[in-house]
C-alpha cells in the first residue's frame, strides 16, 4: 500500500515516514502544501497524513481541493492539541480521522491499518485467503499457520492483492501501488516478483487473467 506523508516539520516528517516504511508501506512525503496537493493529486495514494499547519498552501485548502477533484482516498489530518475547531474544519473538508500532536507512532500506523482495511471493507486488521494469513499489524505472513519469510516487496506485493481480495488487479495498478515516485518503475518485474510469492505461498491462489493482471482468490471459494 503506498501511501503520502504531508508534514512540513522535517523531523517529524522523517519519523513519520521511517516508521510507515518500516510497516511495510511505501511512502512519498511533501513538506508544504502545494507539492503535497500535487502529490495527492496526481498519483494513486492508498491513504494520506495530512499536517493542517503547512505553508504554501494550508491542509485543509488541501483536503478541499482534492475533494473537489474526486480523490477519495482516506485523509487522517494533524492538528495542533487543544485546537477543537481544526479537527472541525478539517472533517468539514473531508478528513477521515485525525491525531493530535504532539502523538505516538503506534497510534499512527493503528489508525492507518484501520482506514487501509475500512476502505478495503474488511473489519479487522487479520486479511485470510484459504490457509494464507496476512497481519497488518505485524506485518507478518503464515500459511498454515507456519510463519514464512517475505521481502518487503513480496509483503508490498501480498498486502496489496489481500485488501482487494477477489478482484483482478492489473500490473500498472500494482506498480503505481508498491512503489514510490523516485522508483524506476517496470511493470515486468512486477511478474517476478508474483512468481516469488507464488512459490512461497503455494501456486494456487494468485490467478493470471490474462491480458488484465492478477486476482488473489482461494480456490476453494471458488468449489
Ligand atoms: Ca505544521
Amino acid at each position: 500500500m503506498r501511501l503520502l506523508v504531508v508534514e512540513d516539520d522535517a523531523d517529524l516528517n522523517r519519523q513519520l515516514t521511517a516508521a510507515l516504511t518500516d510497516a511495510g508501506y511505501v511512502v512519498d512525503s511533501a513538506h508544504d502544501g502545494e507539492e503535497g496537493h500535487f502529490l495527492g493529486d496526481t498519483e494513486p495514494y492508498d491513504a494520506v497524513i495530512l499536517d493542517l499547519g503547512l505553508p504554501v498552501m494550508d491542509g485543509v485548502s488541501v483536503l478541499e481541493s482534492w475533494r473537489r477533484d474526486e480523490r477519495k482516498m482516506p485523509v487522517l489530518i494533524l492538528t495542533a492539541r487543544d485546537r477543537w475547531s481544526d479537527k472541525v474544519s478539517g472533517f468539514d473538508a473531508g478528513a477521515d480521522d485525525y491525531v493530535s500532536k504532539p502523538f505516538h507512532m503506534e497510534e499512527i500506523l493503528a489508525r492507518v491499518r484501520a482506514l487501509l482495511r475500512r476502505s478495503a471493507g474488511h473489519a479487522t486488521s487479520e486479511f485470510v485467503c484459504g490457509p494464507v494469513q496476512l497481519d497488518t499489524r505485524s506485518a507478518r505472513v503464515t500459511v498454515d499457520g507456519q510463519a514464512i519469510k517475505l521481502t518487503s516487496l513480496e509483503y508490498r506485493l501480498l498486502a496489496y492483492l489481500m485488501h482487494h481480495l477477489g478482484r483482478v488487479v492489473s500490473r500498472t495498478e500494482l506498480v503505481e501501488h508498491l512503489y514510490d515516485q523516485d522508483f524506476d518503475r517496470d511493470s515486468n518485474t512486477i511478474e517476478v516478483f508474483i512468481g516469488r510469492l507464488r512459490k512461497k505461498l503455494g501456486a494456487d491462489y494468485i490467478r493470471t487473467v490474462r491480458g488484465l493482471g492478477y486476482c488473489l482468490t482461494n480456490p476453494e471459494d471458488a468449489a
